[in-house]
């Protein structure tokens, strides 16, 4: 299940490019992160590939010491991450 539009995040070194100005962010904003934290218990197909991996959103708030301002990304490692601007 893809969502349309999908962008995905670049990071660097663990911190997401600005989607305004496009240069790394330097800060994230740690309040307001989230997880929805569901259990997701691995289901394997014939040839041991876990065919039900942790589909979790992470959401995390960042702020751009560049242009000051605020953006959203949420996703997961199985997914990938876009932004929610
Ligand atoms: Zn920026």
């Amino acid at each position: 299940m893809k969502a349309k539009n999908l962008v995905k995040v670049k990071y660097t070194n663990g911190i997401p490019i600005c989607p305004f100005c496009k240069v790394p962010t330097k800060r994230g904003g740690s309040q307001g992160g989230s997880s929805t934290a569901m259990y997701f218990p691995p289901q394997y197909d014939e040839e041991g590939n876990n065919i039900n991996p942790d589909r979790n959103i992470i959401t995390t708030n960042w702020q751009c010491l560049k242009c000051t301002k605020y953006y959203v990304v949420s996703g997961n490692q199985t997914d990938g991450y876009q932004y929610k601007i």
